[in-house]
Formats: C-alpha cells, structure tokens, sequence
C-alpha cells in the first residue's frame, strides 16, 4: 500500500512540475500543445484522486465510503479521457488527424462518449464499480467496455505510430516511440495486475519523455521568427505525403533578401524579413507557414481553402516597396504555386521547388506554376537516366581537341561525359552533373569515365598521334569519396597507363573548399604523379591564394570572361592581365569556349599558350577525335 502511495506522490509532484515547467516555457500554442496540456492535467487530478482514495480507504472504509464513492466517480469520469486523449495526441503527432472532418471526430469519439455514458449511469445501475457495506470497492461488468474502449484506442495509437515510424523516428523525434511504449505499458499493466498501481507513474513518466522530445520542438523552430523551420517542413510534409493528403505548397523565395540584411546595420535587415512575415501570416490564415531557409517561406494550403486567392494577395504584398528608414526596398520574388500530389508528390520534389532559382530573371515576381514546375519531375527522370547509364556503363567519353600555340598541333584533350539515353535524348552534362552531385551518382560517373579515357589512351595509340596528356574532370564530390586514389591506381594498372598521361581538373569552388580530407586526397594523388589544372577559374571566387599554394600546372580560363571580352573592353583588360600574370609565375594559360579567330588572335598575344574552343574543334567521339588529331597533326 505504502509502495502505491509513494507512486501516486511522486506521479503528483512530477505532473505539476511539467505543467509549471511548460507554463513559464510560454510555447506557443498549438493544437497538439494544448491536448498535451489537458493530459498533463488529467494524469494530475486522476493521481490525486487515486492518492487520496488510496489514503483514506486505508482509514476507515465504511466512514469514508461515501467520499470514496464521489472519489471513484471523478477519477473513472476523468481517466476514461486518457486513451481517446493521449492516442488524439498521437494523431495529431503523426498528421493522421489533420483536417479531418466533423464525422471523422464524432467516430473517433464514439467509444470515449459510450464509456462516458456509462461511468454516468454507474450511480443508478451499478455498472463500472460499486462499493460494498464493507465500504469495499468492487469493478462491475461494465468496467470492461472502459478497459475495451482503451484497448481500441491503443490499437489506433500503435497502428499509426508503426506506420509513420520511419519519419518520426528522425533525429528531432528520437526516444518519442519509447516514451509511447512506457505509457501503454504501464496501463497494461495495471489492466492485469490491479494492485500494482503504476499506471498514473508511467503515463507522467511517458508524458515527461514526450515532453522533452517532442513537444519541445527542439531544433524544430526558426529561433528568430518562432516559424517553424525546415526540419519541421520535411517532417510535416514527408506525413502528409504519407497520408496521402491534397493540400497546395506556396514557396516564396526571396533572392535578394540576404543582400538587404547584410547591407543594413545590425537589427534593420531583419525588420525587413519581419515586416514582410507578418504580412504574409495576416493573409495565409489557416496554412502551415514555414521558414524553410534564410530566404524561403513555405506554405501548406489545405483543402477548403482558396490557394488562388492566397497566392494573389502574396503578390501583392512581395511587389511592394518595403520603406526602411531612407531605403526603398524592392525584393526580388519567386513564388512556385503546386498542387500535391499532382505537380509534386515527394519530399525530394518538394526541396527541389523550394530551393529552385531559375536562371536570368529580371522581373521583380516571377510565378511558377501549372508547366513552368515541369523541372521538378524532370530531375527525377534525369536521375533514372543516369541510373540507367551507370548500370550499363553506356555514358560516353568525347574528347575535345586542345591546340598549343608553340608548336601549332594539338597535344593534349578534355575528356567530357556524354550521357544519349534511350528515352530522354542527349542529356547535357550541365544538367546530369550536378544532379549526380547531389545523389552521389558523380562517384560512379566518375570511374566509368577514367576507366573509359584509360582504355582509349592505350587502345587509340593517343601517344602515337601526339597527344601529351588527357584532362579529366574531376568533382569536390570525387575528392570527398574514400578510396578514390585506390581506384586510380587499380585503372592505371589496368591498362599500364603513366600517370603523367592525365591532368585531373578541379574547379575553383571545389579547389578552396576545407576538409582535412579533401586536402589529403589532393596529396596523394599528386604524390601519385598526377598534374592539376584548375577549371573554370573567374567564375567563383577566384581565390588568388588557392592559385599560388597549390602547383597547378594549367590554370583554364573560363569562357564566359572570354565571351564578355568581345563587348567590354573592361573585360577585356581584366583578361589580358590575368593570362600574362600567370604565364609569369609559370603556368600554362588554357583558354576554354575560344570560337573566332579575333579571340584566338587576343589571348595569344596575351600570352595564352594552349586552347580550347570550337575554333579548332567541338568535342568529338572518340574515332572521330581520332581523326581529327591525325589529319591536324599530319601524322
Ligand atoms: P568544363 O570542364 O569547363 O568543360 C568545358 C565545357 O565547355 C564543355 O561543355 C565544352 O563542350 C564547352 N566548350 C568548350 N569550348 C567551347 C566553345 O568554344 N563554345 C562553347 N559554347 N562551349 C565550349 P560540356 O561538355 O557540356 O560540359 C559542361 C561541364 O560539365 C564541364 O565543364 C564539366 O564541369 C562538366 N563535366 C563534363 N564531363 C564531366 C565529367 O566526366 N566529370 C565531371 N565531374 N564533370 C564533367
Ligand atoms: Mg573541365
Ligand atoms: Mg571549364
């Protein structure tokens, strides 16, 4: 007896204290908050009336059986809300309640309502419990449809907790299924063992674990905006995909707002952000609005409500100047509008649309919607292209011809992938690329093209018809993987290739990225006797010290400087200096995307000493590049 005592004691004082700790916590309120709320309160009343029943019964039953009667009957009124509660909660948790209908409600309800009744009824028929002229208390018959209505409520709780498992369980939500466990466990327990009175111990205990995992929110809200984040979006998102719900997505990306913020003074950038949400949230009333990054809102529109009209007025409000002081602020927009599950049915797609910034756009607010969110199922269906390619090693290796000036022939090629896939076409590697860099499919890309410029190095004599070296790309994410070194060396065997027959080009993004790994794979491949060239330089941040610390034997000059040098003569100067600076510290000059013979004609004199270009030639198939190279180099 002291044993339950003590258990119903420390349940009390545990129950207050969640419900003090989470009172000066000041969440913000929600509909789950509040029914954890009312079960807190619930487990609260029920452990005292428990305690004290337990107290007084341990007195004088028969002096005290009209008290324990009235006791009896509040505990049972307020204890049967317990599973319908606690498993409304799981719902909510696992997006299974959301907008549900009244019907929906009044069913779920049903067996609580009847348990209800009965516990109401119990005075006149004797139905949940009675009390003897010992002042002893006895279960009736009914009791079990109380102990039935539980079980079914449990089962519902258990079913979607199994279902939605796998994206609760993440790293926000860890511990929630065994905080679960503990209160169904506790009340099957008292179910079968009457006398040991745990149950309002485990359901505080459950609630407690429940509290400080989930109900938290930890690492679920945006810290400045109280908006729930973008870990929140995926886990919400990810259930409501699940459930197979119909509701609408709004993303607003604002471009240019990082520009704004760090331009202001400490505190005047943010006010932009702020003043723009709180619009936002005064017409999106009845959405899930989300901070999903320093520039992205999204919105979840749920059936009933009109996506149209919302999407209008979010357009209105974006297209305003936002005053600031002495600022006129006109912030770049780029609202995507989907249905879900019809323009976007999966966490992947729904990123995507969040993230997507389509390129050169000079209207202030873009809309995307109906065809123009086409891109989101095509990555999916590149990705599958490239899958395909991988399996049967089908992407192809062109080469491109790259002229030297000294000599006049061409002595060496940049090997590029080509991916022709059955269904989709030629797929450009500006497209594959860097979704293969996303999914880790650059990996695989990767290998198969070495291997593949290995086999052609030795098989097409490239030696014999003067070409030095092969330039081949390689990505940050080709540098990051483990073992790449391994695998080189095992091609290079493969086909008895030296190593001074390739040069792997990295670009300048990957190139002044930190890793301790990065940097040693780095090593040992130019330990391996590997070359560097670095790739695309001017078109990131062109961090002169990465240049000078790392023994790059070609610096490739991006096309683009190249191209804004025919219209601009500051380009122009900017050019002509870079190319002779390098070719005086020592490095070859390749100028890439040469296509007139004035361009060739400029960067030659400024010193460039190899070229690439569709002056000389396209990148060509591998025969093709053959033949090209032997009639140029009149071998
Ligand atoms: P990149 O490494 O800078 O390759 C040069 C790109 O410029 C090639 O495009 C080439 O066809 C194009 N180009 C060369 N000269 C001219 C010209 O005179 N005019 C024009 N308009 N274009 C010219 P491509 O083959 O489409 O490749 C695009 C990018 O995809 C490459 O840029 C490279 O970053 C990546 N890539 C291609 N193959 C591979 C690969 O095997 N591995 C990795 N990691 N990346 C690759
Ligand atoms: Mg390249
Ligand atoms: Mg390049």
């Amino acid at each position: 007896m002291s044993v339950n005592i003590g258990l119903y004691i420390s349940a009390s004082i545990l129950c207050i204290s969640c419900i003090i700790y989470r009172y000066l916590r000041r969440y913000r309120k929600t509909v789950e908050r509040r029914v954890l709320s009312l079960l807190l309160w619930n487990v609260t009343a029920t452990a005292v009336l428990d305690l004290v029943k337990n107290v007084t019964a341990s007195l004088d039953p028969v002096q005290w059986s009209t008290f324990n009667y009235i006791d009896t009957f509040l505990f049972f009124l307020l204890h049967s809300m317990l599973p319908p509660l606690f498993t409304y909660y799981i719902l909510l948790l696992n997006g299974v309640a959301k907008n549900k209908t009244l019907k929906y409600r009044v069913c779920f309800f049903t067996p609580f309502i009847i348990t209800e009744a009965f516990v109401l009824l119990t005075p006149l028929f004797d139905i949940i419990y009675y009390y003897d002229e010992n002042g002893v208390y006895h279960r009736g018959n009914g009791v079990y449809v109380a102990y039935i209505s539980a079980v079914l409520y449990m089962f519902i709780a258990v079913g979607t907790v199994i279902k939605t498992g796998k994206i609760l369980r993440n790293r926000y939500m860890k511990g929630y299924e065994l905080y679960f466990t503990v209160v169904v466990a506790g009340m099957v327990i008292q179910a079968i063992w009457p006398n040991i009175k745990v149950e309002a111990f485990t359901d505080i205990v459950g609630l407690l674990g429940i509290m400080l995992t989930v109900d938290c929110n930890e690492g679920l809200i945006d810290e400045y905006t109280g908006l729930p984040n973008k870990a929140s979006f995926e886990i919400n998102a990810g259930l409501y995909l699940l459930h197979k719900y119909k509701c609408s997505m709004i993303s607003m990306r604002f471009q240019n707002l990082k520009t704004f913020k760090n331009i202001f003074i400490a505190g005047h950038g943010d006010r932009v952000g702020m003043k723009l949400f709180s619009e936002i949230q005064s017409v999106t009333e009845g959405c899930e609005i989300y901070k999903y990054d320093e520039k992205t809102l999204v919105i979840l529109v749920f059936e009933g409500l009109d996506k149209d009209r919302i999407a209008k007025d979010i357009e209105g409000i974006v297209e305003k100047t936002i005053t600031l002081g002495e600022f006129n602020i006109n912030l770049r927009t780029i609202i995507s509008v989907a249905s879900i599950p019809e323009d976007v049915d999966s966490i992947e797609g729904i990123e995507r649309m969040a993230e997507y910034e389509p390129q050169s756009i000079n209207k202030q607010v873009t809309i995307l919607e109906g065809d123009s969110l086409d891109y989101i199922k095509r990555e999916d269906i590149v990705e599958e292209a490239v899958y395909r390619a991988i399996v049967d090693k089908s992407f192809e290796v062109y080469y491109q011809p790259i002229w030297e000036k000294e000599s006049g022939k061409i002595i060496s090629c940049e090997a590029l992938c080509r991916l022709n896939d059955s269904k989709l076409g030629f797929v450009p590697p500006s497209e594959f690329i860097p979704i293969s860099e996303k999914n880790g499919n650059i990996i695989a890309i990767g290998d198969i093209v070495f291997e593949k410029v290995c086999r052609d190095i030795v098989e097409l004599d490239f030696e014999g018809i003067g070409i030095e070296c092969v330039e081949v790309n390689l990505s940050l994410y080709q540098l990051l993987a483990r073992k790449l070194t391994e695998r080189y060396k095992e091609f290079l065997n493969k086909y008895g290739i030296p190593t001074r027959m390739i040069n792997l080009e990295i670009t300048e993004t990957a190139a002044s990225f930190e890793s301790a790994d990065f940097g040693k794979t780095l090593e040992e491949l130019m330990e391996m006797g590997f070359s560097l060239s670095l790739d695309d330089y001017g078109t990131a941040y062109s961090n002169i010290e990465n240049v000078l610390t790392v023994n790059y034997k070609n610096i490739k000059i991006d096309s683009k400087i190249l191209w804004d040098s025919d219209s601009n003569v500051n380009f122009r100067n900017l050019l002509g200096s870079t190319i002779a600076s390098f070719r005086k510290m020592g490095n070859n000059i390749i100028q890439e995307g040469v296509e007139t013979k004035e361009q060739l004609d400029f960067v030659t004199e400024a010193g460039a000493n190899l070229i690439q270009g569709y002056y000389f030639s396209k990148p060509l198939r591998r025969d093709e590049f053959v033949k090209f190279v032997k009639k140029f180099n009149n071998v």
